[in-house]
């Protein structure tokens, strides 16, 4: 079927993609999509870059900032992005260190307000 590309925006012999939903030629189809998985997380086409339990694509952008960064942190367990260390070089997330600061900020505080 001929038709404009989605893509290349020429007239060409086109075929209907349904993961993206638009006609493309087979040229853009090889470059653009073939190579591409629908990201899991960003729902973007994007080449995949890692993959999550399932075996879901996720793209460079999304491993970075998603899944890379995640440790269990040492006080709450929970698999989340790592804001501090404790002295055994353990992982903190941002809840459990904020929460820690907090403390010790409170205690702190009393300390100060006991010592006058
Ligand atoms: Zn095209
Ligand atoms: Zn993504
Ligand atoms: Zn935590």
């Amino acid at each position: 079927m001929n038709g404009i590309c989605f893509i290349c925006d020429k007239e060409k012999t086109v075929r209907k993609n349904r993961k993206i939903g638009e006609s493309i030629c087979s040229a853009c189809y090889r470059r653009e999509v073939k190579s591409k998985e629908m990201c899991t997380l960003c729902q973007f086409e994007k080449p995949a870059y890692g993959r999550d339990d399932e075996g879901g694509a996720i793209c460079r952008a999304c491993y970075q900032r998603e899944v890379k960064p995640k440790e269990l942190c040492t006080l709450c367990q929970f698999l989340k992005r790592v804001a501090a260390r404790n002295e055994q070089d353990g992982a903190i997330c941002f809840a459990c260190y904020r929460r820690d600061r907090r403390a010790k900020l409170k205690a702190e505080a009393l300390q100060a307000s006991r010592s006058n």
